[in-house]
């Protein structure tokens, strides 16, 4: 058994057939893991026993006869999701140690399934960065050039799929933190429509934007792991009481007759020019497989990161005012009375990205500011949503680039914040509508770095993407390929 060649479908036949054991499997991933790790950095925290104790629980359930669609396979999650009884951090040095006493709704989905947890993945601090660098305990690298950044924030769960060290991971995307560390590492990961899946026990950063989504080798594993995530939770009253479609029926359907949108305002002025022919080639190729392409527009793109950075840091700025030394995880040593606990926590456990936001976001939700601000940008992200519905009217789905630009080099622009922020221009619009995109691999550039291609479909159209994705594996050329590290 080669673990690179493995999917989590082809996994499943293994295991079914017997061919290999969890155990078996587990203890591949885990070499793997060993082996690899200290180049590429993907995990805060593996926990071995622990997942070689769920290996052997999902080897007697496959010998029972009563084997889930997870049964003993081996995945990470990005350590934004709470695990009972294993640390969480959310990338912060405040959750240091934090251990949740209860699984997210999403963690225990998986393991119900029988999912075999190998650790929690490195990501930005509480998600907030498009490099996985503010990560408080080590940038991971991207496994396909390691001077180079993974993407972020979910970072650490698209490093360990494409570096081989897990067969899949759940990553959280709020202004494009799954899509864009696919895209850069070579992998499939989808944010499903906001309500599609709970975010229940998710470290929350941005509550009305957030949304957990597979991170994969392929798209036949990413309809596999929606269907397992999905559906109504009750603890969260945000998550939508839709039935859920069976993902996988999708796959087959080809692109025939669906009309796929390309937004002028996605091809503009910055779009690096070998991303801007992979994602056109890869538009041509679904031409030629009978997709209809179209011209389509979304006026007000260039508004949206603007309106994202007073949404986002004025949520954050109020979620994560609950980490006060008392509560949860890192606490200041010593401190004089109550108020210098708060602030010597704070002021220690932060780091610098997360306290510039939380000050933007407070400033912007301040009594004066609230109008000119935090209401202005609301109105913005109106009108963002608006151009999605007005294009959908003209297309089935939308595609486009994932990124302006393929994977930059480690410290290229972490002291420049704003050049970070702009980066995210592609993918903050579907957080500020709440329509489901997934990225999918297109190509690579001459220096070998992967480009990934955006589609975006209505809300709760995800089978659309994943039928359209699909084509796009299918004629990329792409699928199965994976970064030599060795
Ligand atoms: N890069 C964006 C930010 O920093 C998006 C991050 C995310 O989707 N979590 O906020």
């Amino acid at each position: 058994m080669n673990i690179s060649d493995l999917t989590m479908v082809s996994a499943r036949g293994l295991l079914d057939r017997g061919e290999v054991s969890s155990v078996e499997l587990t203890r591949a991933f885990l070499d793997r893991i060993g082996a690899v790790e200290e180049r590429v950095r993907a995990y805060i925290t593996v926990d071995r026993d622990a997942a070689l104790a769920q290996a052997a629980a999902a080897d007697r359930r496959i010998a029972e006869g009563n084997a889930g669609p997870l049964t003993g396979i081996p995945i990470s999650l990005k350590d934004v999701l709470c695990t009972e009884g294993m640390q969480t951090t959310a990338g912060s040095r405040i959750l240091e140690g934090f251990v949740p006493p209860y699984d997210a709704t999403v963690t225990a989905r998986l393991k119900e399934a029988g999912a075999v947890i190998l650790g929690k993945a490195a990501m930005d601090e509480f998600a907030m960065g498009s490099s996985s660098e503010t990560c408080a305990f080590g940038a991971p690298r991207n496994p396909w050039d390691l001077e180079r950044i993974c993407g972020g924030s979910s970072g650490g769960s698209a490093a360990a799929v494409a570096a081989c060290e897990c067969l899949a991971s759940i990553g959280s995307d709020t202004g494009g933190s799954i899509r864009q560390p696919a895209s850069h590492c070579g992998i499939v990961g989808l944010k499903p429509t906001y309500g599609r899946v709970s975010r229940f026990g998710l470290l929350a950063y941005a509550s009305s934007l957030d949304q957990l989504g597979p991170m994969t080798r392929d798209v036949a594993d990413c309809a596999l792991l929606l269907s397992v995530m999905s559906g109504h939770d009750p603890r969260d009253s945000t998550s939508v009481d839709e039935p859920v479609p069976d993902y996988g029926a999708a796959l087959g359907r080809g692109v025939k007759g669906m009309r796929i949108g390309l937004p002028a305002e996605y091809f503009s002025a910055g779009l690096d020019p070998e991303v801007e022919e992979i994602v056109r080639r890869a538009a041509a190729r679904l031409e030629e497989a009978g997709a209809e392409l179209v011209e389509v527009s979304l006026p007000h793109t260039d508004y949206a990161v603007a309106a994202y950075y007073i949404i986002a840091p004025a949520e954050a700025s109020s979620n994560l005012s609950r980490y006060d030394g008392v509560r949860f995880g890192f606490r200041a040593a010593d401190p004089a009375d109550l108020l210098e606990l708060y602030l010597e926590s704070r002021s220690q456990g932060f780091g610098a990205e997360v306290k510039r936001r939380i000050m933007i976001g407070t400033y912007a939700l301040s009594a004066g500011y609230y109008d000119a601000y935090y209401l202005k940008g609301l109105k913005v992200r109106t009108l963002v949503a608006r151009d999605f519905t007005n294009a959908f009217e003209k297309c089935d789905i939308l595609l486009s680039p994932v990124a302006p630009t393929p994977a930059w080099k480690i410290g290229e622009k972490i002291s420049d914040p704003l050049s970070m922020y702009l980066s995210d221009i592609l993918t903050i619009p579907a957080n500020l509508a709440g329509v489901p995109g997934i990225s999918v691999p297109a190509g690579l550039t001459a220096a070998g770095l992967p480009v990934g291609v955006q589609l975006q479909a209505p809300h709760f159209r995800e089978q659309d993407l994943i039928a359209c994705a699909r084509a796009v594996e299918e004629t990329a050329g792409m699928a199965g390929r994976l970064p030599e590290l060795d």
